[in-house]
């Protein structure tokens, strides 16, 4: 297997130097894979869709073994923004056209649950994760704005949604002391976290009900029930492929569904009394374009902002300078800030942005491609390849017949094309259309 986004810019088994790192709670030990092993099902990857499997699959008495190149969290679910989302990444406004007004209605009510999944789960496990409610969606451009009130009307109207409020411009100043925002909306429901405690926390609470995972053990191929790795193998009835932005090469068919990119974000030296100032009421933020900015605060008054656009593979140099650029756009008040972190993570998109949820063999099933929607969306998608591996799941059969249609050229062409989407995704947003 060619291995590109697995190794090629992070330490081996080595946490992102993240400011979520510096704060990580204890991080238990888990031994390598050695020799055969057998499962009811194997989870291959410990981010939030593997750790969540493992839990519901132990919970449920089954044998799973979970693996994980690295460590726990060592993929996009220790190093993202922390935003929890509420209800599916692409605008359900698209679902009801591309499925028809009945499975619209059953991925929006997976996709709502889902966010009750993570504040559920973290209560059940005690996980202690900074969990803190609200999110505003700030608009980039204009028409965005109108836009947002129309979403926020159509939810309210057909799915009974009433916690999304439209923002107009001068509220959206005194929510987001930036001048680049021309309104906005406001969702209680969803919220933010410290992404990597609430992963160290699943995989606490999977470990707990019987789990058994190895870390620092590689997946070098893949077959129907059976499953290869340096040292040794697993064969297991199911076998769920959550690996998202580090699949490489492992699952041809998904790696044609999906594509990795990489995105950045920069912690700055804490802000004493200017952070509040910032963003007086602590939700997180997230603008509307592609390629977007996001950022929230940190519980020690920090300001933690996600953007910057590369293209290709590898990390830039000095990822501290390109987030510093849209971060002093944003807030030109922290012009020269000292940055104390700066980090790179991989994540993994759809054409549609609809997540991929594919049986790709008699006993192989797959998920990725949130699109940047994987607290709340991987942490369901988990539970839901669970459920379809012990025995069936009617939410799994609905996603699964949403379009994630292959990108043109397939594997072959991905790492190309990731770099060509991101680069129109650019293009799009700088050009407003
Ligand atoms: C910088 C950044 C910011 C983001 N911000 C947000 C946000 O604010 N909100 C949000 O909802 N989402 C956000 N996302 C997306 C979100 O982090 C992901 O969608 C989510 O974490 C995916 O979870 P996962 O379990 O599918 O994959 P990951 O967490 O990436 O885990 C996959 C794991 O599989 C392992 N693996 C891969 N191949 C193999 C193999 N061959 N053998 C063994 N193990 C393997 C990897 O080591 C990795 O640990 C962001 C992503 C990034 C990178």
């Amino acid at each position: 297997m060619t291995m590109r986004f697995l190794t090629a810019n992070d330490r081996p088994a080595v946490h992102a130097p993240s400011w979520y790192a510096a704060t990580a709670h204890a991080l238990p030990d888990h031994p390598p894979l050695e020799g055969d092993a057998t499962a009811d099902v194997c989870v291959i990857g410990g981010g939030y869709a593997g750790l969540s499997a493992a839990l519901r699959l132990a919970e449920a008495g089954r044998a799973v073994v979970l693996i994980e190149a690295h460590r726990v969290g060592w993929g996009a679910s220790g190093r993202n923004g922390g935003q929890i989302g509420y209800g599916p990444r692409a605008d359900i406004r698209w679902y009801e056209k591309a499925v028809g007004p009945d499975d619209a209605r059953k991925v929006w009510e997976v996709s709502t649950v889902a966010n009750g999944l993570v504040k559920a789960l973290i209560a059940r496990h005690g996980i202690a994760c900074d969990l803190t409610p609200g999110c505003l969606d700030a608009a980039w451009r204009w028409r965005d704005e109108a836009d947002l009130a129309d979403y926020a009307a159509h939810v309210a109207e057909r799915y009974g949604h009433p916690s999304i409020r439209p923002l107009g411009v001068e509220e959206m100043r005194a929510r987001v002391a930036s001048p680049c925002f021309h309104g906005g909306c406001e969702d209680r429901e969803a919220g933010h976290l410290h992404p990597l405690n609430y992963a160290l926390g699943l995989a606490r609470a999977a470990a707990a009900a019987g789990a058994r995972i190895h870390e620092r053990t590689t997946v070098t191929a893949l077959s129907d029930g059976r499953v290869t790795t340096a040292k040794g193998a697993v064969t297991a009835e199911t076998v769920i492929v959550a690996c998202n932005g580090y699949l490489d090469g492992l699952e041809p068919e998904t790696a044609s569904r999906v594509i990795p990119i990489n995105n950045f974000i920069a912690a700055t030296e804490p802000l004493g009394a200017r952070a509040r100032a910032l963003i007086p009421g602590n939700e997180c933020v997230a603008d509307t374009r592609f390629v977007l900015d996001y950022f929230r605060l940190s519980p020690d008054g920090r300001l933690l902002f996600g953007g910057g656009e590369t293209y290709g593979d590898r990390f830039p140099p000095d990822i501290a300078a390109l987030v510093r650029r849209p971060m002093e756009t944003v807030f030109p008040q922290l012009r020269g800030v000292r940055i104390d972190y700066a980090w790179g993570g991989t994540l993994a998109i759809t054409r549609t942005r609809a997540p991929l949820f594919r049986r790709v063999g008699k006993r192989i099933l797959s998920i990725s491609g949130w699109s940047g929607s994987g607290v709340h969306m991987a942490t369901m998608g988990g539970k839901l390849a669970a459920e379809a591996a012990l025995g069936g799941s009617p939410a799994w059969d609905v996603l699964a017949r949403v379009p994630t249609p292959p990108f043109p050229g397939g594997a072959r062409l991905r790492p190309v094309l990731s770099t060509l989407a991101l680069n129109w995704y650019a293009l799009r947003d700088r050009l407003g259309v």
